[in-house]
């Protein structure tokens, strides 16, 4: 199955992904991190890719699609895919079910993960992602620990984008271009909504018991 994991900046999408892969046969995609991933290779591409992201702005469709697409025809990637952050807007959703089609694939649930604005700036600014193993925590609420947190400490970092000035960007783009999307899914009978303003293990347990109805 392919799932696809919604909701604004700061709603919890990286951390519960995380979760999701540990337990079930699946691989998180999650365009942000493709699109730093091309960032940090220097390119020309990456400079535009980092200019877009700077400043809390959505990157072209055309980049998004070719990165999609390159994931969707590798057969490791085969209906087993948590899709983070993406689609986000109507065209990449639609773009989406047109190459789902074409690979032979389907997309079996959209996970709608909400919270209040406080929460989610709170969440924006204390995250901390591990340059290395890419696993995510939280200064305030959700610190690592020996026991999740294999790397050293000093390969925890803020990302470029975590900052007062980008947040308002990022909140607008989320309501102007990626919110519409729920009714798309709505109308397919697909989409689910869970409560993100719990602690990280209960929002977990709900997704778990979704996506474990979805196999039977
Ligand atoms: P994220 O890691 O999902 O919070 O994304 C970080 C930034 O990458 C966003 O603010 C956008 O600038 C860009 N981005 C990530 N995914 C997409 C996407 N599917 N379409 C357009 N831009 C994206």
């Amino acid at each position: 199955m392919n799932i696809i994991l919604f909701g604004p900046p700061g709603a919890g999408k990286g951390t519960q992904a995380d979760k999701i892969v540990k337990n079930f046969n699946l691989y998180k995609i999650s365009t942000g991190d493709l699109l730093r991933e091309e960032i940090k290779n220097n390119t020309a591409l990456g400079e535009k890719i980092k200019s877009k992201i700077d400043r809390g702005l959505l990157v072209s469709d055309d980049i998004i699609n070719n990165l999609i697409i390159k994931i969707l025809s590798k057969k490791k990637y085969y209906n087993s895919i948590i899709f983070d952050g993406y689609p986000r807007n109507l065209d990449q959703a639609k773009n989406l079910d047109l190459l789902v089609k074409k690979y032979h694939q389907k997309i079996s649930c959209a996970l709608n993960l909400n919270a209040d604005k406080k929460t989610l700036i709170n969440r924006i600014l204390g995250r901390l992602v591990c340059t290395k193993c890419g696993l995510i925590f939280n200064k305030n609420f959700n610190p690592p620990v020996k026991k999740e947190y294999k790397c050293n400490l000093k390969h925890l970092t803020t990302r470029m984008d975590d900052k007062e000035e980008t947040i308002s960007n990022r909140f607008e783009a989320y309501a102007k271009k990626t919110l519409p999307i729920l009714n798309y899914y709505a109308d397919q009978k697909i989409l689910h909504k869970v409560d993100g303003t719990r602690e990280i293990s209960q929002i977990y347990d709900e997704i778990r018991s979704i996506i474990a109805s979805l196999e039977t």
